[in-house]
């Protein structure tokens, strides 16, 4: 198998001063992309700022031999956003891969969130996919080429108590990705999703206060954290992240999970579930309820791309159930 190699590729790593940011940025660089290394230096509540934590992982890549520059921007703002695009054009003088990764926690109780956990959390988590992604995508756009990795969370696809803000942004940034990938297919530009998993700084803001939801608890205790310890620090996450954003991957239009060095597609999809027999007649609601197990049911799953294709498979399946004249 020949090198995935980054030659002649500029990539903006958000967030790249930490954690899973830092060894994708690092990664690219040894692999010849030249690197936008940006972080705001906050600390993993997003409190503060600091300039030391990008320009390290740049002073690293350097003396490695990379090419490597810092931003401090905030990717919370537009401004932020457009300044760290903007980096990257007057160092490089294009964008080719872009890694929306910074971000934060607030965690607590869903009754309790107050507005200062959740604006800023939407703010670094989806917002910023907008204020930074669109200003990438253009420069992408511009060159019939891109690549765009927004990291989502196993939070968002399947529940994180005391995560409700986190999950909201993470979740919204799926939807957004995979209209990305969509208006992107006719300008050479793709959008994945990763989920990623990673022993980082964050892991600080969990509280085993979580532990009051029964089945939250149930679901943590049956875990064995201690088996997938030495598998979870970020190094685990880089190869599947970088994979994602090279030339050779085609894939678009995807959610990947990696957690403890189990890489794996995570679809949303639909079961075959049930049509009613009454014509152009709603359903009622005992109908529903009468088949509820066969709505519920996984059985005959597809995956849709588009609203379209789920018309298409509700059309196919109606036909093949008979309720169609
Ligand atoms: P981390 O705290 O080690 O790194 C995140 C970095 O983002 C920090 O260096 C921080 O300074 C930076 N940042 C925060 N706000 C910023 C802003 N406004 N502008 C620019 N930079 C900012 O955390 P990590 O675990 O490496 O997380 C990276 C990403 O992966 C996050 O989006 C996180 O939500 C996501 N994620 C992590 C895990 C995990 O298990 N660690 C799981 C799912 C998703």
């Amino acid at each position: 198998m020949t090198e995935i190699r980054f030659d002649n590729r500029v990539a903006i790593v958000t967030g790249a001063g930490n954690g899973l940011g830092r060894t994708y940025a690092i990664e690219l660089a040894r692999r010849g992309a030249k690197v936008v290394v940006n972080d705001l230096g906050g600390s993993s509540t997003g409190v503060g700022e600091s300039a030391t934590a990008a320009d390290a992982v740049v002073d690293e890549i350097r003396s490695a031999g990379g090419e490597a520059v810092a931003s401090h921007d905030s990717v919370a703002t537009r401004d932020g956003g457009a300044a760290i695009v903007q980096k990257a054009i007057d160092a490089f003088g294009q964008v080719d891969i872009l890694i929306s990764n910074a971000g934060f926690l607030r965690n607590s109780r869903f009754e309790d969130l107050t507005d200062q956990q959740i604006d800023p959390i939407l703010d670094v988590h989806l917002k910023a996919a907008f204020y930074v992604g669109q200003p990438a995508y253009k420069a992408m756009r511009s060159r019939n080429y891109g690549r765009m990795l927004f990291t989502g969370s196993a939070s968002a696809m399947f529940g994180h108590a005391w995560q409700a803000n986190y999950a909201a942004g993470k979740g919204g940034l799926m939807g957004l990705s995979h209209v990305v990938a969509l208006e992107g297919s006719a300008y050479g530009i793709q959008s994945n999703l990763l989920l990623p998993t990673a022993v980082s700084r964050l892991a600080d803001e969990m509280d085993m206060g979580y532990m009051e939801i029964p089945a939250f608890a149930a679901s943590l205790q049956r875990c064995e954290f201690e088996v997938v310890g030495p598998r979870t620090v970020p190094e685990f996450n880089t190869p599947l992240a970088l994979y994602l954003v090279s030339e050779d991957c085609k894939a678009s239009h995807g959610i990947y999970s990696s957690n403890g060095g189990r890489y794996a597609r995570v679809r949303i999809c639909a079961g075959e579930g049930w049509h009613t027999p009454r014509g152009n007649t709603p359903a009622t609601v005992e109908d529903v309820a009468a088949n509820f197990a066969q709505i519920e049911s996984p059985a005959g799953f597809t995956e849709p791309h588009t609203v379209y294709d789920e018309i298409f498979d509700v059309t196919e399946g109606g036909r093949k159930a008979g309720v169609f004249d």
